[in-house]
């Protein structure tokens, strides 16, 4: 099997993180193709050099000297090559970058801190370099151009004898202009790499052990998710348990290569695997993991005879659209409905939606219930189980919380409820501690 192995910032911050990514490159022979991003942050208050390289641009757009910081970004470079006895030639390759800035675009500054790091790392893993500009082909519209990107990484894994280490985060317009990905998106770079040689697995090497059940804060040392659903995991990113890069996942995803996160700093950790299918044992545990989110807005709206009145959900959800608010969740009722929307996006303009729709609906009562928190109970198994919803409802009745909103996922992979900002920890670890460590019996 082939291994894309991708690495964080945080995995080649300095010489001794190097020191690890080569431990376990060479521990796993199936590991020949590697992905960097630039050297992040070596401890918490540090800089990453792709931040440093923004300031860069910042300055050269104001006319401000940066003399003093392109020192602390080349000495980065210098002391990582220094310390593992390297031959690149920083000090030139950096002057040279020097001179050049006047003519760069910004994309090609910043992209250069993956240059420098992957030109640094390939050396020290005696793997052959492989310029993201030349095979990562971007349409000008900032789309990948995958099948210009697939022949060509193709091509580089014939003429580099099956290995090499590829920069992430950019690659370059048919026209040999640089260009980035989102910020993180070193990801997406592994992501489309692993997907067009056809990888076995894409590994993504990071500072954490993968996926938790529930968030560290709330839940003391709660239990790893090992294996997950693509789709369980949308679910939990959406509700802010976010490892990797959204975007990243969709390359793999639609070939079906699963993603396994693993821990640099503790790389015996087994991590997640994320595939379309995670189920491997007859016993699973019943909730994949918690995650929730503060502050969202119900606005909650009642009509007598709301059923018969046809576009009445429609009329409501136009007025969010024309303010351009996204929306959460839509419970209904016979003769209610509300509409649960993120506080942020209507903390200016809540005033205003509620008259429209007081005006454009009429209804009997529009009520607003700031300070909602929704909480999403994920789990694959949870639709094999009778009774769990009753039985999350009834936990957090019975430990006094007042539970505002629920809806389920179609699939039934979530299960989701509303609660108040005071009451969302507890509710939280009053569903982790009754059901974070329940066990289903799958059947085959
Ligand atoms: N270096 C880039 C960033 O900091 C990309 C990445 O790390 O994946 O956003």
């Amino acid at each position: 099997m082939i291994k894309v192995a991708k690495f964080g910032g945080s995995s080649v911050a300095d010489a001794n993180q190097f020191k690890k990514v080569r431990d376990i490159v060479k521990s796993d022979t199936e590991r020949r193709f590697v992905v960097v991003s630039a050297a992040g942050k070596r401890a918490s208050g540090d800089n990453k050099i792709t931040d440093l390289l923004l300031l860069v641009n910042a300055h050269i757009q104001y006319g401000v000297d940066c003399t003093s910081l392109l020192a602390t970004i080349e000495e980065r470079f210098l002391e990582i090559a220094k310390e593992l006895d390297l031959k690149f030639p920083v000090a030139d390759e950096f002057a040279r970058l020097v001179d050049s800035l006047d003519g760069a675009t910004p994309e090609y500054v910043v992209s250069r801190g993956e240059w420098f790091t992957g030109q640094l790392m390939a050396e020290y893993l005696g793997m052959p370099f492989v310029d993201a500009a030349d095979v990562i082909v971007f349409h000008h519209d900032g789309s990948v151009d995958m099948e210009r990107t697939q022949t060509r990484l193709r091509e580089a894994v014939v003429h580099n004898g099956g290995s090499f280490l590829l920069p992430g985060f950019y690659g370059s317009t048919v026209d040999g202009q640089v260009k980035l990905f989102t910020r993180g998106g070193g990801d997406i770079s592994g992501a489309i790499l692993a997907r067009c040689i056809d990888a076995g697995l894409y590994e993504n090497w990071t500072d954490v052990s993968g996926f938790l059940a529930a968030d560290p804060r709330i839940i003391e040392n709660p239990r790893a998710i090992h294996r997950i659903t693509f789709e369980e995991m949308r679910e939990l990113s959406y509700m802010g348990a976010s490892v990797l890069q959204e975007e990243a996942i969709f390359p793999v995803r639609e070939v079906n290569i699963p993603i396994q996160i693993k821990n640099t700093n503790a790389p015996d950790d087994f991590g997640t695997i994320i595939r379309e299918t995670a189920s491997e044992h007859a016993v699973e545990h019943l909730i994949t993991g918690i995650a929730g989110k503060k502050d969202f807005v119900g606005i909650y709206m009642q009509k007598a005879h709301m059923s018969n009145e046809v576009g009445c959900v429609r009329r409501a959800l136009s007025i969010l659209e024309r303010y351009g608010v996204s929306v959460e969740h839509i419970p209904t009722g016979v003769d209610t409905f509300s509409i649960v929307v993120n506080g942020e996006d209507v903390k200016d303009s809540i005033y205003s939606i509620v008259a429209d729709i007081q005006n454009e609906l009429n209804p009997d009562s529009i009520n607003v219930l700031p300070g909602l928190s929704l909480i999403s109970v994920v789990g694959r198994n949870m639709s094999k189980r009778v009774g769990t919803s009753g039985q999350i409802f009834g936990a957090l009745g019975e430990a006094g919380i007042n539970i505002r909103m629920i809806t389920q996922s179609s699939q039934e992979i979530s299960i989701i409820v509303g609660v108040q900002n005071e009451d969302f920890e507890k509710a939280i670890k009053v569903i982790y501690d009754n059901f974070g460590h329940s066990k289903v019996t799958r059947d085959h």
